[in-house]
Formats: structure tokens, sequence, C-alpha cells
């Protein structure tokens, strides 16, 4: 009998993305697998079900009904109860899981007899770029970054010269330049911009500079060791985080939109703007916070709304990003797990290789119990690896413009057992050396140095 594979409508608020298409569904038949879709599953990425039909999916009622047989089930976020109740005994389950915040989703997966792996676990080898779901999402989350800040400006973003006079070219800052933060400079250069960037990896400088941006940084001794082997960005002591800010505050009064994507693997995010230097921005100043779902990068920013200072300066804390763009990523996202499922199934057989390096590092649970290194067995005991977003005091919450969506931050956690987790970030296996030029790759192909 052929593998079966269940594919679910998203049921997290503003989840506007799935996890396969009709491409990708002929793709699984020549895996010899066949593709149940829960009725509706696309229309949030604007996929019909006729046209997985015509795919040659079979599409059912409920979630139930698509789960009763599957094998294995794919999905953009971590199942929830509901879902994890109705798997079939020994299901397979693949998700954007976030295991570190969801510890009682994994706790109940390996309760269920399930064997959950997690996307964002995917090592960042080589072999395992087209499985590379955060970079194939933070690059959307990068475009899109500047096409939100971009709609809430209300000035332009390229010099224009006119009969009536002249539009000046927006000031654009990016602070972390990792997949999301590349494509936010790329795409920020091809509207017009003048963009400057900044980041704790020294490897990040010709990035910056390639993309036709100039690079703004405190590059001492520290900034020179700042990257870990893996290709993260390490936490920055005091000192460091000090002339950061000095320079930080010089700069950020100068600019007219602010994107912040910096992140350090399994922690909090770092805060890079404060209160006070959103203060002395120009009204009408635009931030985006970009790594709002992991506790935020600015003093101010506020998940699921825009937050409006006193003197004026837009602050966008919109989760999910990715999701306003979802036929796309749900395009890209629905490619990265096809290659992943590749490896979970051989001569049309479930038959994943206990071996394979890409499986061991994703996989959370198997046997009934939680098996990942980084999490702690018998969860939920590591809910929250970050602290919740914080409520802006000084700034003023409005709606949202759009559904937020996703679920609200986690708890604040700092347990002793995270500290293990924030110490092994991710991933298991390290990045190849070569690799990082590939994820940017798109980003530099932009018009550089353009003036
Ligand atoms: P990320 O999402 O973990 O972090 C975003 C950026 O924030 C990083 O560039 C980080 O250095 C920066 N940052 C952290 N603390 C900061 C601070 N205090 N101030 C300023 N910036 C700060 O990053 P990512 O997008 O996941 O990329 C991380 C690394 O992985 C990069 O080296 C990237 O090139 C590499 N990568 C490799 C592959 C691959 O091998 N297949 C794919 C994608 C990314």
């Amino acid at each position: 009998m052929a593998v079966t594979i269940a594919v679910l409508k998203e049921r997290l608020s503003g989840e506007t993305r799935v996890a396969t298409t009709p491409e990708t569904v002929k793709k699984y038949a020549a895996l010899g697998a066949a593709v149940i879709i829960e009725a509706g599953a696309g229309e949030g990425s604007s996929i019909p079900d006729s046209e997985y039909a015509a795919a040659g999916a079979r599409i059912v009622k409920s979630a139930a009904e698509a789960l009763k047989t599957a094998d294995i089930v794919i999905k953009v976020r971590a199942p929830d109860a509901k879902e994890t109740a109705a798997l079939k005994k020994g299901a397979i389950v693949v998700a954007l899981m976030d295991a570190y915040n969801n510890g009682a989703a994994v706790s109940a997966l390996a309760k269920a007899g399930a064997s959950a792996y997690a996307m964002e676990f995917v090592p960042r080898i080589t072999r395992a770029q087209v499985m590379d779901a955060l970079s194939s999402q933070a690059n959307l989350a990068g475009y899109r970054s500047v096409i939100e800040a971009a709609a809430a400006f209300g000035k332009g973003m390229p010099m224009m010269m006119t009969a009536a006079g002249t539009v000046a070219a927006a000031k654009v800052f990016v602070m972390g330049v990792g997949v999301a933060g590349l494509q936010a400079i790329a795409t920020a250069r091809r509207l017009g911009a003048v963009v400057t960037a900044t980041d704790v990896r020294p490897a990040t400088k010709e990035q910056v500079e390639s993309l036709g941006a100039k690079f703004t940084a405190v590059e001492d001794e520290e900034f020179k060791n700042a990257q870990t082997a893996g290709g993260y960005a390490k936490p920055m002591s005091a000192e460091y985080q000090a002339k950061q800010a000095a320079l930080v505050t010089e700069h950020i009064k100068k600019q007219d939109i602010v994107i912040t994507t910096a992140l350090i693997p399994g922690r909090k995010a770092p805060i890079l703007v404060s209160a006070a230097q959103v203060a002395s921005m120009k009204p009408g100043s635009v931030i985006v916070d970009l790594a709002i779902e992991q506790g935020g990068n600015v003093d101010g920013a506020v998940l699921g709304k825009t937050a409006v200072t006193k003197n004026g300066v837009i602050i966008l804390g919109s989760p999910n990003l990715p999701g306003r763009i979802a036929a796309d990523a749900s395009n890209l996202y629905g490619r990265n797990l096809l290659a992943f499922v590749g490896l979970l199934i051989k001569d049309g057989k479930i038959a994943p290789d206990a071996e394979d390096e890409i499986l061991k590092a994703a996989m959370l649970t198997s046997g009934g119990k939680v098996v990942h290194p980084n999490l702690s067995p018998n969860t939920p005991a590591q809910a929250g690896a970050q602290p919740a977003a914080k409520k802006a005091p000084a700034a003023k919450a409005a709606p949202a413009k759009k559904p937020a969506g996703a679920k609200a931050a986690p708890k604040p956690a700092a347990t002793a057992k995270q500290t293990p987790v924030a110490a092994k970030p991710k991933a298991v296996a390290k990045p190849k050396a070569a690799a990082p030029a590939k994820a940017a790759a798109p980003a530099k192909k932009t018009p550089p140095k353009k003036k």
C-alpha cells in the first residue's frame, strides 16, 4: 500500500501558509505517496481545493478524516492537541515545531507515539540546503519587512527629481544581517533607499558592501571573534553592547526606516534599540521588529501590534511576515518539506535511515519519548526558551492592520535546563563554510553599487 501523506488546514490564528502545493502533490506521487488534503487547506495561499484535486490529491472534509490513515503528516506549525490526539499510531509529523517554545506540543506528540521532526532543526549543511525552511522563510520575511515599512512610511523610498522639487531617498538601517537582513538590504536598495547595516559577525561586512550598502559597527577585538563555529552570533558582552548602543544612538536619529532581525539561536533576541533611541527618531519614521516573536530587538515593539510612540515613530511588531506573502512562502516551504520527506520514503515505503545526520538533527520524538538532545525528556519542562514581547510603556498600541499571525509569545524561561539549549543552538551539525554564500545568493544578485 502506498504511503499516505496528510496535509491539514493550519489552525493557528493568522497562519496563511500551507504545507504543500499542487506542484509538490505531483512530486509526492512520484515518491510513491498519496496525498490527502483537508478541504480549504490552501485558501490562505490562494490554492483552491480543485487545484490540489487536479494534481492528484484526495480532498477530505475534516482533519480527523485526513489523519485517520496518514502515515506522514506535514504541517506549517506544530499540531494542536486535537490534531495530535487524532494521529494514527506511529505516524510521522513534520512541521516548523518551534520546539524550544512548544514543550507541551512536543511532549504530546511523544505520548501519542508519533515520530516528530522539526524543520527548524534541519542542520545547515550543504546537502540540506534544499530543506532549509528557516532560510526560505527568513528570506521572504526580510523582503516583506521592507514592503511593510514602505507602506507605513509617509514618504517615498527612492530619490525623485520632479518639476516641483526633489524627493529625498529614504535612509534605511538594517540591524542583523543574516538571511532576512540580507534580503531586507537588497529589497531596500532595489526600491532606491540609501541603506546602512550592522551586525556583530565580521563576515557580514563584505556581504553588506556587496549589496551596495554601508556597514556600520563597532569593529573591536570582540567583534572579530563574534561568530561561532556554527556561523551564528555569540551573545556580546555588556561592554560591547554599550559601545554598540553609543554608535546606534548617533546613527539612528538620522534614519527613516529601521529593520531589526538580530537573533541568537535558542535565546531571547538582544535589545538593540532602546526607548530613548526610538524617541530620538523623526516623527513618521518606521521601525519593523522582525525578531518580535523571539522577544523583540526594539524597546516598545508589541507583538501583533503597530505601536506609535509619543514622538510619532511607528513600530511594527507583526509576527509571521512570511505569512503575508503566503503563496510564495507556501511554495518554498512546500519544496523544503518535499525534500525532507524524501529522506523518509524509500521504494514507496516509509524507511527513514536512523543514521542520516539530517533526520537525527531534526528528530524530536520517537518511541514515546522526547529524544532531541537540546530538549529535556519528559517535557513540557522547556516551554519558553524566549520571553514574551513586552508591552510598550511609552507607545500607544493600535490594532495591527492585518490579523495577528502567530500565537502569543512564550513566557520567560531562563531555567537551568535552557542553558544547554542556548549553548547547543538550533542544529547539531555545523554549516559548511561555503553554504552561507549560497543562502545569500539571491540577495547578492540585486543591482549592486549603482548610484
Ligand atoms: P539569525 O536569524 O540567527 O540572526 C540574524 C542576524 O542577527 C545574524 O546575522 C546575527 O549575527 C545577528 N545578530 C545577533 N546578535 C546581534 C547583535 N547584538 N547586533 C547585531 N546583529 C546581531 O541568522 P540566520 O539568518 O539564521 O543566519 C545565521 C548564520 O547562518 C549566518 O552565518 C548565515 O550566513 C548562515 N546560514 C547558513 C546556511 C547554510 O549553510 N545552508 C543557510 C542560511 C544561513
